[in-house]
């Protein structure tokens, strides 16, 4: 007899946990993935998918083409009640359906932690998915456009000032690769300076990408500093509203766009579950990625791992918990498929234990920082290990290859910087047809 897998997500952990396990156990288990996307993001790659440099179909990977044998649904997640083995799906047609298990994969990921700043709800945007990607790049292009055809002092100032809250490293590289394809995009507009363009980084911390140390945040500070961009550190942003920016530090200003890029949460769907959750709302799960209690009792039939499970960190020791991070959430993932597969073969399972190798971010075209196993990297260095390294992660030789072939077009005709703005009214031309 068969085993029915169910695995909730299709990111990284959804993705690699079936791969393994269709290898691991594949005449013994049933597949069935649900996610609310028929694809899974490569997200170390959407800074440049907002930049341009690599068109944003390749950082995502279709799930049905890479999961052959393993059943796709599209839908979203709303309940999971694990005393029946049961989970509820609402499709994207308002249907509800109720999927029976008998092991469970959460693999729901993280959303962005947001504030309840006055404004951000209604103006700010997140940088998670690719549809925020190229939406982002569109405005930014767009907004340079309509800049350029406009003798109003103040509202070309607002248009050209783009705000991010929140200097990790996904964060940075946003903020810093955006503003390269910004300025980039500004050579083709005389009626524009360069001191037009206005990129604002707002921190609450006293530094920024505190996962590569105070050195490398040090270091790329400065380099962001030098090329004209703000950054506010230990400074909040206080309000929004209506696109009128106000900082702690009592700066008031004018912008119509905010990009939250200030940290994440567990998945919050995770409190529509009977499974035990730790403190910060994260599924509780043991070094061996099976959901536990409070006191280390395994839960049968549910496993967890990646952005909303609560996973030891072995490598730092006692009380320390995996960050999320790519890294991790790939390791986790092989081992839990193979976990999984030894525990219906009747095996042991084994303890997820990883040394963090380190951080690449890319600052835009030939410019980086990099921390990996203690060596640190700057500039095109730094840059250059960025592109091998996750040209290397990312999942299927057809994605590594189409990555390349962008990267190699745009080193001979330079990135495009056209806007598409105007994708996102796609009725509007037919409309003002129509009605006229
Ligand atoms: C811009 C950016 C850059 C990054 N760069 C790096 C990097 O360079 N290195 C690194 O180590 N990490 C990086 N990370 C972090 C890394 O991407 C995450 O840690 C990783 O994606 C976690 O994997 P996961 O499988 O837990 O979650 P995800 O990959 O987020 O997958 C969760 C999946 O669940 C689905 N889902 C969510 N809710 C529901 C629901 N209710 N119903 C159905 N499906 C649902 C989502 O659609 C998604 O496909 C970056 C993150 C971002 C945002």
């Amino acid at each position: 007899m068969t085993t029915r897998v169910l695995i909730l997500g299709g990111g990284y952990v959804g993705l690699y946990t079936a791969l393994t396990l269709k290898k691991k156990a594949g005449n013994q288990v049933d597949i069935t993935i649900v996610d609310r996307r028929p694809y899974m993001t490569y997200q170390p790659f959407l800074p440049e998918a907002a930049a341009g440099s690599i068109e944003p179909r390749h950082v995502v990977v279709p799930l049905r083409r890479e999961l052959k044998g393993v059943r796709v649904i599209q839908g979203k997640v709303t309940a999971l009640t694990h005393a029946d083995r049961q989970a509820r799906v609402e499709t994207d047609f308002g249907d509800t359906l109720d999927l029976d298990y008998d092991e469970v994969v959460i693999a729901l990921g993280a959303v962005p932690r947001t504030l309840p700043i006055p404004g951000l709800a209604e103006i700010g945007v997140g940088f998670k998915w690719v549809e925020e990607a190229i939406s982002l790049r569109n405005t930014i292009l767009g907004r340079i456009a309509r800049a350029a055809s406009t003798e109003d002092p103040h509202m070309r100032r607002r248009l050209l000032t783009f705000v991010f809250v929140g200097g990790g490293f996904a964060g940075i590289e946003a903020f810093a690769e955006t503003e390269d394809m910004a300025r980039a995009a500004l050579r083709h507009y005389p009626e524009l300076q360069p001191a037009d363009l206005r990129f604002v980084m707002v921190e609450a911390m006293t530094r920024i990408l505190p996962e590569m140390g105070e050195e490398m945040g040090g270091y790329t500070l400065e380099v962001l500093r030098k090329r004209g961009m703000e950054i506010y550190l230990a400074t909040r942003l206080e309000s929004c509203e209506g696109g009128r920016i106000k900082l702690s530090d009592g700066q008031e200003f004018d912008a119509d766009t905010v990009v939250w890029t200030a940290g994440v949460k567990p998945n919050p769907v995770l409190a529509d579950t009977d499974l035990p959750k730790g403190p910060r709302g994260h599924v509780n799960a043991l070094p061996t990625l099976q959901v536990a209690t409070e006191d280390g009792e395994v839960v049968p039939g549910a496993w967890a791992a990646g952005d909303n499970a609560q996973v030891p960190d072995l490598a730092k020791g006692e009380g320390a918990w995996c960050a999320p991070s790519a890294q991790h959430a790939v390791r986790q993932a092989r081992l839990l498929g193979a976990n999984l597969a030894a525990h219906l073969g009747g095996r042991e399972v084994k303890e997820y234990r990883h040394q963090h190798l380190g951080t690449v971010a890319s600052l835009g075209l030939n410019k980086g920082v990099a921390q990996i196993m203690g060596v640190k990297l700057r500039g095109w260095p730094a840059w250059f290990m960025h592109r091998t390294y996750h040209m290397a992660q990312i999942p299927s030789f057809n994605r590594k290859a189409r990555v390349v072939m962008d990267w190699t077009t745009a080193l001979f005709f330079r990135r495009d910087l056209v806007s598409m703005g105007r994708i996102h009214e796609p009725r509007r031309a037919f409309k003002e047809a129509a009605d006229s």
